[in-house]
């Protein structure tokens, strides 16, 4: 069996505070990973081009061997986070052969920068009041933040299989992975809800709850517009214009971890009230490729909003089912089936002619979401 089999992971977020030597560290195997991920990708890349040849796994951990002897400072870096360069590799042209995600593309030192490293007799461990944490080749790191949830972790027994330690925006974190035994307890509650997504509102459900989109979303838009006008402004390479730069980056964290706390709330909400979520199945990769940014960032927290449901609702015990867009149109009446020929964009309410129901059109999208889905489980 495989292990994933047995185990449900989850991540919980630390930030690091590094002092000189293990910010040099990290910033070393940040290095390294680069240099190895892209050597790796250019000899794949160029082996695929000339004879449609794959390298496999083997092929390539033997490569790394012979990589560790011609560079030795490669050998400086924690060993793991070098192997899973090449796991990570090796996923990423899966993904492209199964038709996932576009080819491989090459890391850039300007973007988000990360490396992960596995537990092995217990080189990654928690201190017993969470302000510290003890990684390979760093020792003990002093850390800060997600306390509850690793008290809660500990408090179960909860083992740590993996850290994955990234700089965003200056800041460096560690993700620790997690993992506890598959649970196959039922769901506590009966209920069922179709979520129709949308952009006037955050999502609309089958219930007929309409969850506004947040304000602090434009407010920080207006912010960011703002500071775009004044990069553009500034001189190409200059402190002033890195400095915005910075400020930049970090508005874009904090939008995104705005974001994130609020899907996880609505994410709770859901799944604790119901055992069967119905959403639409997005065609992510297809929108990704959208130019639009706005639309974009979007898609993108759609698909975490889906994420979280999906996770929070097997960890109780109840199921998410993804519903082709367009079966559930807010054209077919969700009491009786009957389609409606012609439905105008600003028709928000219409009357059913066979069963004489009155529908607001997105709830009505909603329940047929619900209604899609219920067929799946018959
Ligand atoms: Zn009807």
């Amino acid at each position: 069996m495989k292990k994933g089999e047995q185990f449900d992971h989850y991540g919980v977020k630390v930030r690091l505070q590094l002092n000189e030597d293990q910010l040099i560290q990290v910033k070393k195997t940040f290095v390294c990973r680069r240099f190895l991920y892209n050597h790796l990708l250019d000899k794949r890349s160029k082996a695929w081009g000339r004879r449609n040849e794959s390298l496999n796994l083997k092929k390539q951990k033997e490569f790394l061997k012979n990589m560790k002897q011609a560079f030795p400072w490669l050998k400086e870096v924690d060993k793991f986070a070098l192997e899973n360069a090449v796991f990570d590799l090796d996923r990423a042209y899966q993904n492209f052969f199964e038709k996932r995600a576009n080819y491989p593309v090459f890391k850039s030192k300007h973007k988000k920068q990360s490396y992960k490293t596995n537990q092995t007799n217990n080189n990654i461990v928690l201190s017993a009041d969470f302000k510290q944490v003890k990684l390979p080749k760093l020792g003990w790191v002093a850390c800060a933040g997600s306390e509850n949830v690793l008290q809660r972790a500990k408090k179960q027994n909860h083992r740590i299989s993996s850290a994955t330690i990234s700089e965003k925006a200056g800041v460096i974190t560690c993700s620790l992975l997690f993992e506890k035994a598959k649970t196959q307890a039922a769901h506590p509650k009966t209920g069922q809800v179709g979520i129709d997504m949308g952009l006037t509102y955050l999502f609309i459900d089958s219930n007929g709850h309409k969850e506004p989109n947040p304000r602090y979303y434009g407010k920080a838009q207006k912010r960011l517009a703002k500071l775009q006008r004044k990069l553009a402004s500034q001189q190409k390479s200059s402190h002033r214009y890195g400095k915005t730069k910075r400020k930049i980056a970090k508005l874009h964290v904090l939008i995104a971890n705005q974001r994130k706390d609020l899907h996880h709330k609505l994410a709770k909400r859901i799944t604790d009230d119901n055992q069967v979520v119905c959403v639409e199945n997005l065609h992510i990769r297809g929108m990704v490729k959208n130019k639009r940014l706005a639309k974009h960032i979007q898609d993108a927290a759609w698909y975490q909003f889906r994420r979280f449901l999906t996770y929070k609702a097997e960890r109780k015990g109840g199921q998410v089912l993804l519903v082709d867009r367009w079966t559930a149109t807010s054209r077919v009446c969700s009491h009786c089936g009957k389609k409606k020929t012609l439905l105008n964009l600003n028709e928000r309410k219409w009357i059913c002619a066979a069963c004489r129901t009155e529908h607001d059109r997105d709830i009505n999208a909603a329940a047929n979401i619900l209604r899609e889905g219920l067929k799946q489980i018959g």
